[in-house]
């Protein structure tokens, strides 16, 4: 999951966003850093503002809608492969059926821990609806949900019907999944037939191509050679959508650039490296490529780390929590700069489960709050000067429904 904190104007944005601020960062030219990210706080503000109070509730009505009709399209029809029949995947519209019905692993929502199932048991019934509304409550405003497999993706998509003006989506296979697309449970053109349907809405959902990458740290669930072949499979995708990318690397930095680097000139919306845990040079590395760098509690466990995010550009630098994993720790160098977080709602161990409360070892986005103050305390400067360059960021990124 993406994102960021409380502001003065009490808006938190939970990862990050398409570029809708075009205009207005041509006008902040000559502008310093702080300056630029004032006027955009402003912005955001007065733009939220009208939303709401002129035209959201017209705009809701019409969102929602066109996401019922979408998921119509979706799950009640047999899609239309004809763009290449003889690649159609092997699997049938029966068999999606069944697993719609019984959702399985992914990212964020689709996680386990958001279905009530912990190390296999189930504990408790769903409660993604009382996770959004904690967020909220903090200040969250914005969420978008990382899709890790097709299958996920169409989970996602009914979370954003439900909250369409909270939940946002990316689309992509999760290096994780990158075998799923050549043995039959998906496909590439699976992948490109739910953009078609997605790009196109007036209020899409869509707001990001991932998460694509590597990850070399769990090589059981996927080798590199298909690992490589599914980044650089939909990358070739990636250029014929206007999207930004998320994008998931881990102890795999140098391949990650070696493939990358010659899609960049064809890549101009650029994208967020999500969840970054490398080293500052590495960091810098992918900043001078172009991508933000987003951070979330697994991003602060050593000072190593913490360096790392002291030396993220302001104008780079985007929050997240990835819930439900990721928690910030619970002890170590990070502490101190949590002295005067408030509390977090109450939690509950798994089997102890109460709806409307939190649950224990299971990371959620009204956390962001504290990701914020981390990031604030380690390059000591302001929480609202962080949280505004974060939302700016995002918004800048993934526009997420600010200047609709
Ligand atoms: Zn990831």
């Amino acid at each position: 999951m993406f994102g960021c904190a409380p502001t003065t104007s009490n808006v938190v944005l939970e990862p990050a966003y398409r570029t809708p601020f075009h205009d207005e960062a041509c006008n902040m030219e000559g502008l310093d850093v702080t300056q630029q990210v004032n006027a955009r706080r402003r912005s955001v503000r007065a733009r939220i503002i009208g939303l709401g109070l002129l035209r959201r509730p017209v705009i809701v009505g019409k969102f929602e809608a066109a996401i019922s009709q979408l998921c119509d399209s979706i799950i009640g029809s047999t899609p239309d492969w004809s763009d290449d029949n003889s690649k159609r995947p092997r699997v049938s519209f029966r068999r999606l059926q069944r697993l719609k019905a019984r959702p399985k692993i992914a990212v964020t929502y689709t996680a386990n821990e958001f279905q009530g199932i912990y190390r296999g048991k189930k504990q408790h019934d769903e409660d993604f609806d009382e996770v959004i509304k904690r967020a909220e409550a903090v200040g969250c405003s914005k969420i978008m949900l990382t899709t890790m497999t097709m299958q996920g993706a169409r989970q996602n998509l009914e979370v954003c019907t439900r909250w369409p003006k909270t939940c946002y989506m990316t689309i992509g296979v999760h290096p994780y999944h990158a075998a799923e697309l050549y043995d039959g449970t998906t496909s590439l053109q699976e992948l490109v037939h739910l953009m078609k349907l997605l790009m196109p809405m007036e209020k899409s959902p869509l707001v990001a191509f991932g998460e694509i990458g590597l990850d070399y740290f769990y090589l059981e669930r996927a080798g590199k050679d298909v690992q490589q072949r599914a980044f650089l499979d939909q990358l070739e995708i990636a250029t014929t959508f206007d999207l930004p990318l998320f994008l998931h690397v881990r102890d795999a930095y140098q391949d990650f650039v070696d493939l990358i680097r010659p899609y960049m000139s064809k890549l101009p919306q650029g994208g967020i490296i999500h969840s970054f845990v490398g080293t500052k040079e590495e960091m810098l590395g992918l900043v001078d490529l172009g991508f933000g760098i987003s951070v979330n509690g697994v991003s602060f466990k050593t000072a190593e780390h913490l360096d790392m995010v002291r030396a993220i550009p302001l104008d780079k630098l985007q929050l997240e929590t990835d819930a439900p994993w990721c928690e910030i720790p619970g002890s170590g160098p990070v502490i101190e700069y949590l002295s005067d977080a408030p509390p977090l709602p109450m939690s509950r161990k798994p089997g102890k489960f109460v709806r409307g409360q939190m649950v224990k070892g299971r990371n959620e986005s009204c956390v962001i709050e504290r990701v914020a103050r981390v990031v604030a305390g380690v390059k000591g400067i302001p929480l609202e000067e962080v949280v505004a360059a974060a939302w700016g960021n995002s918004v800048d990124m993934f526009g997420l429904g600010v200047n609709e």
